[in-house]
């Protein structure tokens, strides 16, 4: 299988021939077609399976398909939140939203904490499609008034064993609290305890399980 074989858009097929990808991996080869098909997905990974792709480029695809038309003079809405355990693992999820994105008209961005918030506020005032984040700055942020989440089309939960782990429970459950009700919304975990499942039960909708 190939990355056209997946009905990936041309110019998201472009960029990951430009990373130099040349096969789909198997969470890939899953993920894609499920996401692009609208559904809920509880996938099991690890890192390192090419996860990040797998959710990346069809959130992508479906973005860039329905562009988002607001009303004159109203400011862009974020239309895609991923939520990950740490700084790093956003920055580098949204390294990944560039690279693969970088023929697309969408706009993105990283916000996390233990930095000054008034230049990811000023980031996000400009207007963004896709915001990466970490849930405790995310809530900050949004309590503060400076990030709307009422127009989220798509979630991802990155890592959510570990955003668990760390202690992020009750800081998840408030950020999912500001999402609207319809949405698409992907779970991805390494490991599976009951407060994942618990959490995947809560906010997936008839999801397609995959593991790899
Ligand atoms: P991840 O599991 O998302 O952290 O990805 C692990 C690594 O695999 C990253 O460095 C990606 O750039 C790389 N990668 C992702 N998808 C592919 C692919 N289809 N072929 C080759 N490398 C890939």
């Amino acid at each position: 299988m190939n990355f056209e074989d997946l009905k990936l858009a041309p110019a998201i097929v472009q960029a990951v021939q430009e990373q130099g990808y040349t096969a789909p991996t198997p969470i890939q080869e899953q993920a894609i077609p499920a996401v692009l098909a609208g559904h809920d997905l509880l996938a099991g990974a690890q890192t390192g399976t090419g996860k990040t792709a797998g959710f990346t480029l069809p959130m992508l695809h479906r973005l860039s398909e329905s562009a988002a038309a607001p009303a004159k003079g109203a400011p862009r809405p974020i239309r895609a939140l991923v939520l990950a355990p740490t700084r790093e693992l956003a920055a580098q999820v949204e390294e990944s939203v560039r690279a693969y994105g970088k023929h697309l008209k969408l706009k993105s961005t990283v916000i996390f904490g233990g930095v000054g918030m008034n230049p990811q506020i000023e980031r996000i005032k400009k207007g963004i499609d896709i915001l990466v984040a970490t849930p405790g700055r995310l809530l900050d942020l949004a309590g503060q008034g400076h990030v709307d989440l009422s127009a989220v089309e798509i979630l991802v939960l990155d890592e959510a064993d570990r955003m668990l782990d760390m202690g992020f429970i009750h800081d998840v459950k408030k950020v999912l609290a500001l999402l609207p009700e319809q949405k698409q919304s992907l779970l991805f975990s390494a490991t599976f305890s009951d407060d994942i499942r618990a959490l995947a039960a809560s906010l997936l909708k008839n999801p397609l399980s995959i593991q790899v």
